[in-house]
């Protein structure tokens, strides 16, 4: 059986279609499955229409949180839900087209493989600036963490072997893309058009995509830390010819006021020490965060099989 995941935030409008196309696409290649909707505390009625689909249908399992937690906490609420030998995640707007379940699920059952990468053949109607921005957000990051993460969804199949693994790290600020490449295993890749939203808007902000990025590139790595580490010697470096070119022409006799080479210096080392000190600050927040070792997510209710009775 595969487990088919579908974080839903303020999704009134796609949650029983998506489920219809699905367990149709399921159903016509006689793919065992079950539904789990996440409801990631939606201010609208997602969660009368989750409770009312998984009373009718047992196959659907719906959970609630205790209040919007994000997009990553209620992949791993859905992880930590699943009984299928295999988890398939998508998202609730069928951007994910279902069809591609299939494809993963015969890649999965017929090759020796613990992961189906869903790969955007290309990024469907996403505005300029978004587009701009995810670029230099996955050049950041592929540069960074070596993992190659542009083009990567997630859109996912991944094996009972690899879901335990995931659910084996502790962290709690999660990036699931990152994270399901990190862990390794075997992986192959299918690739599928981004299909347009079908009902509502995309959740992102600006404000929660700089956010995003920032975190990720964060836990990833720790490599503006070393950026500073760098800038600190290029500093001292031009700080040591200042000084020896100062001296000799105090020395020489011909030395000025002075005055600009003070003012240069004190904005580049104040700069360079603010700008440091904010990259420092912004990590040790997160170890902050870490530390707290709250849960991910608390869960309000959890629905399934409620017409069987208990089993
Ligand atoms: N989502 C969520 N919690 C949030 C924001 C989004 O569970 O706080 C879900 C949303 O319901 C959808 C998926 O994450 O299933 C992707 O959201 P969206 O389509 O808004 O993002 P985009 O496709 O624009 O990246
Ligand atoms: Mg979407």
């Amino acid at each position: 059986m595969i487990s088919i995941i579908i974080p839903s935030y303020n999704e009134e409008g796609n949650v029983r279609h998506i489920a219809e196309v699905v367990s149709g696409i399921m159903n016509e290649n006689y793919i065992p499955y079950e539904l789990i909707f996440v409801n990631d505390g939606s201010s609208d009625r997602t969660w009368e229409i989750l409770e009312q689909m998984a009373y009718e249908d047992d196959r659907i399992v719906a959970v609630n949180f205790s209040r919007n937690f994000g997009k990553e906490s209620a992949i791993f609420a859905g992880l930590e839900q699943a009984r299928g030998d295999a988890v398939v995640l998508m998202d609730c707007d069928l951007q994910h087209p279902p069809e591609t379940i299939v494809e993963m699920y015969n890649i999965w059952k017929n090759n020796d493989v613990d992961v189906v990468e869903g790969r955007k053949a290309d990024r469907g109607k996403e505005n300029k600036a978004y587009r701009g921005f995810s670029l230099l957000f996955y050049k950041l990051i592929n540069k960074a963490s070596g993992l190659d993460m542009n083009a990567a969804s997630d859109f996912k199949l991944l094996d009972r072997k690899a879901v335990d693994a995931l659910l084996s790290m502790p962290e709690r600020l999660t990036f699931f893309r990152a994270m399901s490449s990190w862990v390794g295993f075997k992986t192959e890749k299918v690739y599928f058009e981004v299909a347009d939203r079908e009902v509502g808007e995309s959740k992102w902000t600006t404000k929660g995509l700089i956010k995003f990025a920032i975190n990720n590139i964060t836990s990833f790595t720790s490599a503006p830390m070393q950026i500073v580490t760098v800038f600190g010697v290029i500093t001292f470096i031009i700080s040591l010819i200042l000084g020896i070119t100062t001296l000799i022409q105090k020395i020489m006799g011909v030395s000025d006021a002075g005055f600009p080479t003070v003012i240069i210096l004190q904005l580049l080392t104040s700069s360079i020490i603010m700008f440091s000190l904010g990259i420092i600050g912004f990590y040790i927040s997160k170890i902050y965060e870490e530390i707290k070792n709250r849960p991910r997510y608390l869960i309000r209710d959890v629905i399934r099989n409620r017409n069987k009775g208990d089993r």
